[in-house]
């Protein structure tokens, strides 16, 4: 199976946002979510199709900020770029959430 198109509008399974697709990103913006359809960014080489949960956020200013998502299937995680439409709020608090 071989998708050539990987930006795409999709729903948000976690918030029901509706999202834009950039072809950079496939998580949800405003919560951080994603579904588990990649192994590397894009691909959709993954069939497990869980929920990624946002856990924790990484990086430094000097190469931008990660969200590190964990699967809620399979347990697979992985690190995602931040982009500036993302939610400010939602990675705050998760940086929050991760400090105590
Ligand atoms: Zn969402
Ligand atoms: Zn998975």
């Amino acid at each position: 199976m071989t998708f050539v198109r990987n930006k795409e509008d999709f729903t948000c399974e976690h918030c029901g946002n509706s999202v834009i697709g950039t072809g950079y990103t496939n998580h949800c913006p405003k919560c951080l979510w994603s579904k588990h359809v990649d192994i590397d960014p894009g691909d959709r080489a993954a069939d497990c199709g869980g929920m990624m949960e946002p856990i924790a956020i990484e990086g430094s200013t000097g190469k931008g900020y990660m969200v590190r998502q964990k699967c809620e299937r399979c347990g697979f995680e992985r690190r995602n770029g931040i982009s500036d439409t993302d939610d400010i709020e939602t990675v705050l608090a998760l940086i929050k959430k991760a400090t105590g």
